[in-house]
């Protein structure tokens, strides 16, 4: 089966020392796959990198058999809560809006029908009742639950989790 999610030989580097080297892995559909490792080892920084959000300097990502080029519009991302900039004013169904802003193209408005999405996800992760409430006002646990809820918006063909069983 062709992989969905592909590092071939890839190196990571914020400076002179590399952080990620020689990495390579296949991810098929359906596949659960844990990333395990000690605090700086950089977990993170290869979901970052999955994400095209860090650029290797060595190797090649491929999503779907193609080179990335930006964040895939069919990968969900849940980062990691601590890294979070919580004195962002924003409310917990802006945040999950977030997760379609790709597709919204130059309205500004959201329809009724991705709002009753956006609900019925909340529900679902049991949020209900929180869409307005501001999310630096939530729990660690619940914050990350609506960075779930904006992950699954997008019906993401791969869902990255960072930490996702802290809180
Ligand atoms: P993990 O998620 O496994 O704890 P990270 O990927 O966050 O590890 O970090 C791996 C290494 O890269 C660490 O040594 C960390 O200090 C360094 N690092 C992470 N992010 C940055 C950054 N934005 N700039 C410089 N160094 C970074
Ligand atoms: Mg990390």
């Amino acid at each position: 089966m062709r992989p969905l999610l592909e590092f071939r030989n890839v190196a990571c580097a914020y400076s002179r020392e590399p952080v990620l080297l020689n990495i390579s892995l296949r991810i098929e559909p359906g596949q659960f796959v844990g990333l395990v490792g000690p605090s700086g080892s950089g977990k993170t920084t290869l979901l970052r990198t999955a994400l095209g959000l860090v650029r290797p300097v060595a190797g090649a990502v491929l999503f779907d058999g193609r080179p990335l080029a930006g964040p895939p519009p069919q990968v969900g991302y849940v980062p990691q809560v601590e890294t979070v900039d919580w004195t962002f004013p924003v409310t917990v169904e802006e945040v999950v809006l977030m997760g379609r802003t790709m597709e919204l193209g130059p309205w500004p408005w959201v329809s009724r029908r991705t709002r009753q999405e956006v609900h019925t996800l909340l529900a679902r992760l049991g949020l209900d009742g929180l869409a307005t409430r501001h999310i630096r006002d939530l729990s660690g646990g619940q914050q990350q639950r609506v960075f779930l809820a904006r992950a699954l918006l997008r019906k993401p063909r791969l869902l990255l989790l960072d930490e996702p069983t802290a809180g």
